[in-house]
């Protein structure tokens, strides 16, 4: 069951903890100091831990390998005595759509018991692009905020991922897409122009608020931004928050990562409908602590994300509202037509209204893209692959998972 929690008029539901972790846990998404103490829990000697943490990090992070077997650089004993009590298990894709535009959308069954509550999915998606290929990374299962436009806010379970389980996202995206080095890539003409590897970017952008699970946030991001693992640098890694205002100085300090703050209205009363956040942290809090954000530069400016609704915060006021309240904030504006789902109040913008819209944000000196829909076909919106899979019926959903297995 989930809980209701009430503060100041704002309605939030609390997260569950009490799934039971798989008894054989995965390394993955392991920091170099935990790896270290279960190496020393496992009999390795002080003296050799730091160079077998630098020689598993490698092989995990670097090479992507999923057995200890084929870590040769490891004695076999070694390489035993992890199997024996450790895996290299990344979440189970129990789904995969692919778009016309490229764009890959997984679902992901989270590992360990559930006591009796339906399994724990999330989702993540692969966006690629001519200059680059973004993954968007989960933070929990489900959201325990509610905002009005957004279908994860609908959903009633909600708990956090671990930071084995983020990373694990990141893992199973690279295997998928043989992003490897050495690998074998299954799919042609997606990596972007002049790079190496398919994804060059990682937006905290899937379901939940990464700021209400910080610690595991920082523990995966830091994992992925390492530069003898995944390496994928902290200016190409965007956390997106709903505006959890305590916790933004932390992510700035403790990750370094870029900020993307989802702001939609400029107004607090229409922003305490669409984001209820707003009610505990309203909009003038919000903004002294990106001014606030470590590290906040020209060359380092906050992305503001603006969700495009038809009749609700489109006018051309809106915009200049918009331009002035962020005036003296290195920022970008992220204008994002909406992506609707079923039962949903909201309409998105007409095209000739958000390009109106566009043109005054243009006009005040921002670049203003609007983000294009991206995966339509496979509804691609935050939420909807999983809403999406649950109205099959075991029987396919069974089918799904064999695919997933064989492919
Ligand atoms: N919880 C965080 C990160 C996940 S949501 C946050 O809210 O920022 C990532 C982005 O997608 C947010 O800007 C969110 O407002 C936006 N979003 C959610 N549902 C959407 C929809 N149906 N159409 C367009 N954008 C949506
Ligand atoms: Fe949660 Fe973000 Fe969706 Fe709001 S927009 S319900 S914070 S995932």
């Amino acid at each position: 069951m989930t809980l209701q929690l009430e503060t100041a008029g704002f309605v939030e539901k609390t997260p569950l903890e009490h799934y039971v972790a798989p008894d054989k846990p995965s390394l993955v998404g392991l920091t170099r100091a935990q790896l270290a103490a279960l190496l020393g829990a496992i009999g390795v000697p002080e003296a050799q831990r730091k160079m077998r943490v630098q020689q598993l990090w490698h092989w995990i992070y670097f090479r992507g390998f999923t057995e200890f077997d084929a870590m040769t650089s490891l004695s076999k004993e070694l390489r035993a005595a992890l199997a024996e009590k450790f895996t290299l298990a990344r979440p189970e894709v129990v789904a995969e759509q692919v778009s016309v535009d490229g764009t890959r959308k997984w679902l992901l069954r989270l590992p360990g018991e559930t006591q009796g509550e339906r399994p724990h999915e999330v989702e993540c998606v692969y966006i690629p692009d001519t200059d680059r290929g973004t993954l968007c990374v989960s933070s929990q299962v489900g959201c325990t905020l509610t905002c009005s436009f957004c279908h994860t806010g609908t959903q009633r379970l909600v708990r956090n991922l671990t930071a084995d389980e983020i990373v694990g996202q990141v893992m199973m995206a690279r295997d998928r897409l043989g992003d490897w080095p050495g690998a074998t890539r299954p799919i042609d003409g997606i990596i972007p122009t002049g790079e190496q590897r398919c994804i060059t970017n990682i937006v905290m952008m899937g379901m939940g608020e990464p700021l209400y699970n910080l610690d595991a946030v920082r523990d995966a991001l830091l994992i992925v931004a390492d530069g003898d693992g995944i390496a994928i640098s902290k200016r190409r890694i965007t956390l997106s928050t709903s505006g959890v205002v305590p916790n933004i100085e932390r992510a700035g300090a403790e990750i370094g990562c870029m900020l993307a703050v989802s702001l939609h209205a400029v107004r607090d009363e229409l922003r305490n409908e669409l984001v209820p956040l707003n009610r505990k942290y309203p909009i003038a809090q919000l903004l002294e602590a990106c001014r606030n954000y470590p590290g906040l530069s020209n060359a380092k400016r906050i992305t503001f994300e603006y969700v495009m609704l038809r009749g609700v915060n489109d006018s051309i006021d809106d915009a200049k509202a918009l331009v002035r309240l962020l005036k003296g904030i290195p920022a970008k504006i992220n204008l994002i037509p909406f992506n609707p789902w079923p039962g949903t109040k909201y309409e998105c913008s007409d095209w000739e209204q958000i390009e109106k819209f566009s043109q005054v944000v243009f006009d005040a000196g921002y670049a203003s893209p609007v983000r294009t829909p991206r995966g339509r076909d496979i509804l691609a919106a935050c939420g909807q692959l999983k809403s999406a899979t649950e109205k099959l019926s075991a029987r396919e959903r069974m089918a799904l998972r064999a695919m997933a297995m064989v492919d």
